[in-house]
């Protein structure tokens, strides 16, 4: 079915357009007209954006909202309120609480997400009867959002490099590769669902396991994900018991390629930036994590200077503003070197669309036949972009979550005047599907 939106500007590439028809047809654009008239197309008002997109989503964190960030300790001291929510979730209350936060997501303008999925098993590590109950929770949940996901079934083995799974663990593991690679098998994608592949650290899986992992990813074109050196105890204890940093124990094991992404990337070498670079591997930052958690501050300009493609996730959902943690790469960047200036702002919006929707296989984050037909309209007139006469900077620098209006996603419109049109009471929803996991 063919459908047509207008807008009076739009960021197309690098440029600022204006009066742009979209002619969309089977949830792709097919054609991008600027300097167009407006032929009975649905108008989207403000500033039109490509879809914005979160590259590193754990849904079920979102519960942690308000129980963690007031405490004090560390990345592992906060682990351990993680591990007491997720011992928590059953399907029923992942899927609630996955419908509420992906609507939330759609109402801060995300159209793909990447959701790093390893809450597979039941709390004590049985499977449920279906073993994919969990993650067909987190499709059924991005289909009543209205969002592409990117399935990033995670394996996870192990508790540490000398430690067996213990406690919440559990839940997490597939015993051994061989029955990941069986369970995810059985994951259909669909055209809004793509299945991925993840390591979810060094710690979690053996090299022997994440070699297989990466070529299950290799072999099918798969995204490949894993979070990468967060923080500075991963890496002594990976030199420690291998010898190697956890970069270069995963380039040996042909886990760094072009189509992998590493989460975080906190604390590198110059030699793991170089191996990086030179692969072309993508970064994902999750600055709104990475300062919560005290990670520290990534080297993101090395990082894009070595060749390495950066986009960015919420992660552990304390905050779900996406131009937000695309700004926060440029502004950790300036507090990080005491310079301005390395992302500037078509960077940002780019980090916070193309980027992101490259890093989890998706053509997607641009306004360009063949692609993704997302299209998110931010309010020019609010009391953060009023007075910003360029649209590029007020959407790189001035806007945020709170000034998306309108969402089309896959070519349907998800959100319209800042409502979600399926679950129109997103807070109610977050409310109830919260409750239910910390009064259970
Ligand atoms: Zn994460």
């Amino acid at each position: 079915m063919t459908a047509r939106y207008f807008a009076d500007v739009a960021i197309v590439g690098d440029a600022v357009e204006r009066d742009v028809v979209f002619t969309v047809d089977g949830g792709v654009f097919t054609d991008v007209a600027p300097g167009a008239s407006n032929q009975e197309a649905e108008r989207l008002p403000g500033i039109v954006v490509p879809g914005l997109v979160n590259a590193h989503s754990h849904a079920f964190h979102r519960a942690l909202r308000g129980c963690a960030e007031g405490g004090s300790g560390d990345f592992w001291s906060w682990r351990e309120l993680m591990y007491a929510v997720a011992a928590r979730i059953e399907p029923e209350e992942y899927l609630c609480l996955a419908t509420a936060v992906f609507v939330e997501m759609a109402l801060a303008g995300v159209t793909v997400v990447g959701e790093f999925h390893y809450l597979h098993h039941r709390p004590d590590g049985r499977p449920y009867d279906d073993p994919n109950e969990m993650g067909s929770a987190l499709i059924e949940a991005a289909t009543t959002a209205g969002l592409g996901l990117t399935l990033i079934d995670t394996c996870y083995l192990r508790g540490g490099f000398d430690a067996p799974l213990q406690g919440t663990q559990a839940r997490f593991g597939d015993h051994d590769v061989d029955a990941w690679e069986a369970r995810v098998a059985e994951i259909a994608p669909h055209q809004d669902v793509k299945v991925a592949a993840g390591i979810h650290s060094v710690r979690a899986v053996d090299a022997e396991s994440a070699r297989e992992v990466a070529t299950w990813a290799t072999t099918r074109e798969a995204p490949l994900h894993y979070h990468l050196s967060e923080q500075r105890a991963e890496n002594e204890q990976c030199i420690a018991f291998t010898g190697s940093t956890p970069a270069a124990l995963l380039a040996d094991v042909g886990a760094v390629t072009p189509t992998a992404t590493a989460v975080h990337g906190t604390h590198l070498t110059d030699a793991d930036i170089r191996m990086l670079g030179s692969v072309g591997t993508a970064i994902c930052a999750c600055p709104s994590t990475e300062q919560d958690l005290a990670d520290g501050i990534g080297r993101f300009g090395d990082l894009a200077g070595a060749g390495c493609r950066l986009c960015v996730g919420s992660d552990g959902n304390t905050l779900i503003d996406i131009l937000q943690e695309a700004r926060s790469v440029e502004m950790h960047e300036r507090l990080r070197t005491g310079h301005r200036g390395t992302f500037p702002a078509r960077e940002v919006v780019a980090i916070a669309s193309r980027l992101g929707a490259g890093a989890l296989g998706w053509n997607a984050g641009r306004l360009e036949a063949g692609a993704r037909a997302d299209l998110v309209a931010l309010s020019p007139s609010s009391t953060r972009t009023s007075g910003v006469d360029d649209p590029l900077l007020a959407a790189a620098f001035a806007a945020s979550a709170a000034d998306v209006t309108d969402v089309v996603s896959g070519g349907r419109r998800i959100v319209a005047d800042g409502t979600h049109l399926t679950v129109g009471d997103a807070p109610g929803a977050l409310a109830a599907a919260v409750r239910s996991v910390l009064e259970r």
